[in-house]
């Protein structure tokens, strides 16, 4: 407990259950004082959701579907009404079909699967940026969430390493942009977590057991740290900071040859 978020008001989109990254940057940032609305995707994640909500004392579930215009208006349309003006915005969202995720990254990619992944991993960041800050006079923060794959090539990860890797480079055009409205735009580059989505990935299990395994610290990725570095960005403690990927991965990223192979 504590108050590095007394006072600031936003939007977090993407909690779908208790094991979303979303969910765990809720806590920590609700726990610091933070007045956060919810977004989530569909009625019917609404029965899960809500309880969430309730357990942290969050008042405002806001619906949203990022491919479609009309339900993004709704959307910060309530935002507007329930806050008038926000500090932060959490973009948490992600969605590529099953078969773009596995196997052969030329010979699986459909142009329909491309786009959607990019639409809704990418593109959506950049729309709920530029909705967030007409609501952010005084400036703000926006982080939004991605993974190695867009950096390396990791199996499977194809399509959505593609998106990330546009999701990485739309955070410092719009840092760029709004840098001057006092608005820092931030990715955090977390380790394989076991949610809904690592699910989706072929062999994500193995994914996540690796990441652990290869890191410099033989540590999984702890929501805790990963909510932590959302609670820096988030708070006024990365005052100077934008245009950053923060990589929370037990130190995977940094790893060439995994120190337990034979030499
Ligand atoms: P998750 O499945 O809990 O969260 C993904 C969210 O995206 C869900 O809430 C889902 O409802 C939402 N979503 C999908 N399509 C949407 C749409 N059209 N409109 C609105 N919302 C939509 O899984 P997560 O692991 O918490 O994923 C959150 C973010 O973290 C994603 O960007 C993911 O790529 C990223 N990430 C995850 C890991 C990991 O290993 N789990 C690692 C690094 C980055």
């Amino acid at each position: 407990k504590g108050d590095l978020m007394k006072g600031k008001k936003g939007l977090i989109m993407g909690v779908a259950n208790d094991k979303s990254i979303a969910w765990g940057i809720a806590c920590q940032l609700a726990a610091q004082g933070a007045d956060i609305a919810l977004s989530y995707l569909g009625e019917s994640l609404l029965r899960r959701v809500q309880p969430l909500a309730d357990s942290i004392g969050v008042k405002h579930l806001i619906e949203c579907d990022v491919t479609s215009d009309a339900s993004m208006d709704t959307a910060f349309a309530q935002l507007k009404e329930i806050y008038g003006e926000i500090d932060f915005l959490i973009h948490s969202v992600a969605f590529a079909n099953k078969n773009e995720l596995q196997g052969s990254f030329v010979e699986n990619t459909t142009r329909e699967g491309f786009l959607l992944a990019m639409n809704v991993s990418a593109f959506s960041f950049v729309d709920s940026a530029r909705r967030a800050a007409e609501l952010m006079p005084n400036g703000g923060s926006l982080i939004t969430m991605t993974y190695l794959g867009s950096e390396r090539v990791i199996p499977n990860y194809n399509t959505m390493g593609v998106a990330k890797a546009a999701l990485e480079a739309s955070t410092r055009y719009i840092a760029r942009d709004l840098g001057p409205k006092a608005i820092r735009v931030n990715a955090i580059s977390a380790g394989a977590m076991r949610t809904l989505s690592l699910a989706g990935i072929s062999g994500g299990r193995a994914l996540h057991a690796k990441g652990k395994a290869f890191s410099l610290m033989k540590e999984d990725t702890a929501m805790e740290g990963v909510a932590g570095a959302a609670l820096w960005l988030a708070s006024d403690l990365s005052l100077t900071t934008t245009g950053e990927v923060v990589h929370v991965d037990s130190g995977f990223h940094v790893v060439g040859l995994p120190d337990d192979m034979e030499m």
